[in-house]
């Protein structure tokens, strides 16, 4: 089962969120991915933090 992370700003799933993409952590724009806990990463911190990236596809 593929379960929905919503944006935690929001209220919706990656694909329908219109909120300004930035890491919520270090600010960063770069290859911004929503992660499970429905805050906004950079790669960085992704891995400083250990979060997955929501797969927003399910697949
Ligand atoms: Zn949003
Ligand atoms: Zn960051």
């Amino acid at each position: 089962m593929h379960e929905q992370v919503l944006c935690a700003l929001c209220d919706k799933p990656e694909i329908d969120c219109k909120c300004d993409r930035y890491c919520w952590f270090c600010k960063g724009q770069y290859n911004i991915r929503m992660c499970v806990d429905g805050q906004y990463y950079c790669p960085d911190c992704r891995e400083a933090c250990d979060v997955r990236v929501v797969d927003s596809l399910g697949r």
